[in-house]
């Protein structure tokens, strides 16, 4: 962890993680401030978890989270209150420590330090606050012309953003282009399921951001808080305004941890577990090797989720390890499911059945996991009926699999781009914005009804990157999106039901049946999985080779 020195009294920093706090409390900290939304990432601990390490330390703890970019009056007030309340010396924190200057300086300012003496501390300390402190162009979103301008800028740097930032580069090299995300680290998702069985390490699914993003695109390492497309600007966190031409949005989803009562406290300890956490995935393969007995349940949220499969497929290799080992007599399996089917598609559920079966799962349809108690080792349910009626449903648990539920980020949910649900409004076919002719997007965060997964943004980047150009007469003919997306069902270690499909449930396999049949277990697909696909993501999608998903254009969007 870099300490940044503010004065005497206050430091920042980017995101903490546990073993930072010992530094911290023989640096003197008495209060550390969380400036950082829980959930924000899949990489970050919870604030129960860093309040429990500050409170073993004697250091205590105050969560103020804000968006990026945005600091209304009441965010500035309550960190001022904080200061004047809490014991100094502070240590403040977000992702990147912005946020958490920005708000020092702004309650500085409101109590009648200068403006210039505090932009002075704020550069020596690394951070440029001239867009954040009022008195400068601060309605510059609206008036005057940003200092930098892209003629492609594409928001986030995942799988579906490194993609079309690789394929936009593949068919011309005429246009500038930057990439705004501020992690610094990139994460191979597909693996966390295997990460959980035992198969892959943790580690092989990261890589720097800075090692991907394609040469010849600039990285702009800052999160984009707001939209302004009227003036074809977004604004960074720390208020400054980056101008485009054109516009990709491919932010991904949120993971809404704090959408089940007691989740973030439960996290990490007393069996409780989930493969959607970089951090959490080796958790999940401890629970499972060292369990010979008990009670274990694997919950699943309301759609739209990421991969829609990969809560069962972790129930399933959860299950095939017990088989090995001789115990799964002696372990209960309950998988609890908001949906009404075990997969969306059906063609795929009679071979999904024969592994229920034969590892004895309870199924309960239409239960939503509300609230877990990690302590006492209990999970309650809202089960609703076909009339609409419900009832809470309580169990208990020896370790459980918690898929969290999923929403839109807020900084799209809150802005003109969004649909009603919070999501990108795209034309599903174009996957242009269905309002903003200059703004694309693709991957987890738009609203087309397709399966959100790697496979489907592979799909989708080349298609935005030739739609993108054809807009600025760089490309001929618009491409088709088709809805394809895919789910390796890892039904027991060595085989896999491959489903792959598009808009409407249409099966759509890369394979004739007699090399794959996708409805059928498969060693071959298991092999697609463990062996092939993570080279295919890092040395092929994310570098602009459309290996099978070189998209045919037709001549016009309606045709
Ligand atoms: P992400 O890859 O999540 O990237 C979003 C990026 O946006 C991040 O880098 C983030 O830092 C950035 N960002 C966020 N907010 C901002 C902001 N304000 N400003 C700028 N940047 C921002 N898919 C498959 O195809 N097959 C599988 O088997 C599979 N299994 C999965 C298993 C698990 C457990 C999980 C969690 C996912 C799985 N997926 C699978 C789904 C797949 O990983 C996602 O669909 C895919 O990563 C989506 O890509 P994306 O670029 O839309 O989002």
């Amino acid at each position: 962890m870099q300490i940044v020195t503010v004065n005497d009294e206050f430091t920042i920093s980017a995101q903490i993680q546990l073993e930072d706090l010992e530094l911290l409390a023989q640096r003197g900290i008495r209060t550390v401030i969380c400036n950082r939304p829980d959930g924000e990432a899949s990489d970050q601990p919870t604030l129960s978890e860093i309040s429990a390490e500050a409170d073993r330390l004697g250091i205590k703890t105050a969560y103020l989270p804000v968006k990026p970019g945005v600091y209304p009056d009441g965010d500035i007030s309550a960190f001022a209150d904080v200061l004047a309340s809490m014991e100094s010396p502070f240590h403040a924190f977000c992702r990147t420590g912005t946020r958490s200057i920005s708000l020092w300086a702004l309650t500085q300012m409101a109590a009648g330090t200068s403006r210039a003496a505090l932009l002075e501390l704020a550069t020596a300390a690394g951070y440029d606050l001239s867009n954040t402190l009022p008195g400068d162009a601060a309605s510059r979103a609206s008036t005057g012309s940003p200092a930098t301008h892209y003629d492609v800028l594409i928001v986030g740097g995942g799988a579906a953003g490194i993609a079309v930032a690789s394929s936009i580069l593949k068919r011309t090299d005429k246009l500038s282009v930057a990439i705004v995300d501020p992690a610094d680290v990139h994460y191979y998702q597909p693996g966390w399921t295997m990460v959980g069985g035992g198969i892959f390490e943790a580690e092989d699914t990261a890589r720097t951001m800075g090692s991907l993003i394609p040469k010849g695109v600039d990285w702009i390492k800052a999160a984009v808080g707001q939209f302004a497309p009227e003036s074809r600007q977004v604004l960074l966190e720390n208020s400054q305004a980056i101008g485009y031409e054109r516009l990709v949005v491919a932010a991904g989803l949120k993971l809404d941890w704090s959408g089940v009562e007691g989740l973030v406290e439960s996290l990490g300890r007393n069996g409780v577990t989930s493969n959607y956490r970089y951090d959490l995935a080796p958790y999940t393969w401890k629970l499972v090797s060292s369990m010979r007995s008990g009670k274990a349940v694997f919950t699943q949220p309301p759609m739209p989720i990421k991969c829609a499969g990969a809560p069962q497929k972790a129930l399933y290799l959860s299950a095939d390890h017990w088989t090995r080992q001789g115990v799964l007599k002696d372990i209960s399996i309950d998988f609890f499911n908001a949906g009404a089917a075990l997969f969306g598609v059906k063609d795929y559920v009679p071979a999904l059945m024969e592994y229920i079966d034969r590892y004895q799962a309870q199924l309960h349809f239409s239960h939503n996991l509300t609230r877990i108690d990690g302590e006492n080792c209990r999970a309650v349910f809202t089960q609703t009926d076909g009339e609409g009626n419900s009832a809470e449903v309580e169990t208990d648990f020896d370790m459980i699999h918690v898929c969290p539920p999923q929403t839109a980020p807020d900084f799209i949910r809150e802005s003109s781009l969004a649909d009603a649900a919070g999501w990108v409004d795209v034309d599903q076919n174009t996957l242009r914005h269905k309002r903003f002719d200059d703004i694309w997007s693709l991957g987890d965060v738009m609203n087309a009804p397709n399966a959100k997964t790697a496979a489907a943004a592979r799909m989708q980047a080349p298609i935005v990157a030739n739609n993108l150009l054809e807009s600025l007469e760089l490309a001929k003919g618009i491409a088709h999106y088709n809805g394809y997306g895919s789910c390796p069902l890892t039904v027991e270690r060595g085989k896999i039901v491959l489903a792959e499909f598009g808009y409407g449930g249409k099966l759509l396999p890369s394979f004739p049946t007699w090399i794959l049949n996708g409805k059928r277990p498969s060693r071959l697909a298991w092999l697609l999985k463990e062996q092939i696909l993570p080279p295919v993501y890092w040395k092929a999608m994310l570098r602009g080779k459309e290996w099978m998903v070189s998209p045919e254009q037709s001549k016009t969007a309606n045709s």
